[in-house]
């Protein structure tokens, strides 16, 4: 084991993953001239994620092109990246992280970055070869063979993640079938018109769809052969993806006695209990004074905001992270944008905006906007999108005629709503 006490502590991030990437050269972009070390656990230099179910796993791009920066970034700027550095332990007291290999960090800020990881399926049969989860680039070359033409594929979960692989198998022509626990689609994410809205282009492509139906086991000798049903149905398939959600890598925090609530419990400046250590992106349960209600996000426009606000707030700018929430996902031709929290309304007006687009707001139980989902061609919906972001920002109690009218411009409803 080797021991070593940097002798000028400086900013330290766990975790090379999209935030911590973000963070640390944002750190740079706002002055920061002290050293920064990036420290990561996939031996592969920082990532964009969205692409691995989609370009990547369609063949159309490499994971060496989902890089967020070249090599050459880091060192420019002098960002000591180290993909092969675990973090073991934080000390607080001695403000030092431990690595795996026995190295001591000092720190004078820590920013916690450690992302989620997939929620492992516990049945009997899921460690046979042939069951996938998709969170790393090195789980998306894993997948990338199994999906030839005519293989089976059983998707446990009908999540965005477990969505996206669907559509994607089946543009590579193999037989995909859904399995979900829930009675629809994304409950988490979009109310239930939202889901079914998607799920029925699934269904037209093919895809079969099974709501309420829950795992027994998975079957086969070595590899994987069957999907067992708790109702009797077996399925036959080549393999299994499963996409059941993420959990929060808090472990490292909770070991150091940082609060933990649904992920590293931050103030609303992204800071922890401790006033030296930050954290960011989808580990971070965050106070959000729009929905007045901690959150975790899982996805990437949080991962780039958080980051940028956190590295400020590092280096003391003491400012409020206060985000409308915004998230995308392509499967088949269809491009969908979520604005705001669409899962947290009771009513929702649609506006049918072309035979291929429409918005499904999502309105409170006070008559506000608090959600908007834009579903279909990405220049029809995009704008609008945007506009309902800064709605939803302002807390709107909107008309829902008015809404629901495609005639009326969505822009013009900004003017009624005072800032
Ligand atoms: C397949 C896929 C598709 C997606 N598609 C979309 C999309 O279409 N739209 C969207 O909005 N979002 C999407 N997302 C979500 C988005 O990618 C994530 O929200 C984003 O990556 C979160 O960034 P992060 O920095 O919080 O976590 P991550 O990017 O996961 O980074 C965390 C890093 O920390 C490392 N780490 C953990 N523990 C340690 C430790 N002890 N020591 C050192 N390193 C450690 C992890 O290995 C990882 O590299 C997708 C995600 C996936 C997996």
């Amino acid at each position: 084991m080797t021991s070593q006490m940097h002798s000028e502590p400086g900013m330290v991030i766990v975790g090379a993953g999209h935030s911590g990437a973000r963070a640390a050269h944002a750190l740079r972009d706002n002055g920061w001239n002290g050293p920064i070390t990036l420290l990561g656990n996939e031996g592969l230099s920082p990532y964009d994620r969205p692409p691995l179910s989609k370009a990547v796993l369609l063949g159309e791009q490499t994971t060496q092109e989902c890089l967020l920066y070249r090599d050459s970034d880091y060192t420019e700027r002098d960002i000591d990246l180290l993909p092969d550095a675990e973090v073991t332990e934080i000390n607080r007291a001695s403000r030092v992280v431990s690595l795996r290999d026995g190295t001591q960090l000092g720190y004078l800020r820590l920013l916690i970055a450690t992302g989620a990881a997939p929620r492992a399926l516990d049945v009997p049969g899921a460690q046979l070869d042939g069951v996938h989860y998709l969170r790393t680039a090195v789980d998306a070359m894993g997948i990338i063979g199994r999906l030839d033409a005519g293989r089976r594929l059983v998707i446990v979960g009908a999540g965005f993640i477990g969505m996206e692989i669907a559509a994607t198998a089946v543009a590579r022509g193999c037989k995909v079938s859904i399995i979900e626990a829930a009675p629809y689609a994304l409950m988490r994410a979009v109310p239930r018109n939202v889901a079914q809205y998607l799920v029925e282009r699934h269904q037209q492509m093919g895809v079969d769809v099974r709501f309420g139906v829950q795992v027994e086991r998975i079957g086969g000798r070595e590899s994987v052969d069957s999907v067992h049903l708790l109702d009797g149905t077996v399925i036959p398939c080549d393999s299994v993806i499963v996409g059941i959600g993420v959990i929060p890598r808090v472990e490292l925090a909770e070991a150091a006695g940082i609060d933990v609530a649904d992920g590293i419990a931050v103030d609303d400046t992204l800071c922890t209990n401790d006033p030296h250590i930050f954290a960011c992106g989808d580990v971070c349960s965050f106070p959000s004074r729009l929905f007045k209600r901690r959150m975790r996000l899982e996805c990437w426009k949080n991962a780039e905001d958080q980051a940028r606000i956190v590295a400020r707030n590092m280096l003391g700018c003491g400012e409020t992270y206060s985000e409308v929430p915004w998230f995308w996902s392509d499967q088949y031709d269809l491009t969908i944008q979520i604005a705001g929290m669409p899962a947290f309304s009771i009513a929702s007006v649609t506006r049918i905006i072309n035979e291929h687009s429409r918005i499904f707001f999502a309105i409170d139980r006070d008559g506000v906007l608090v959600g908007a989902s834009g579903v279909g061609r990405l220049p029809d919906i995009a704008k609008d999108i945007r506009v309902a972001q800064t709605l939803i920002g302002r807390r709107a109690a909107i008309d829902e005629a008015a809404l629901g009218n495609p005639a009326i411009k969505l822009k013009s409803l900004l003017a009624e709503v005072a800032l």
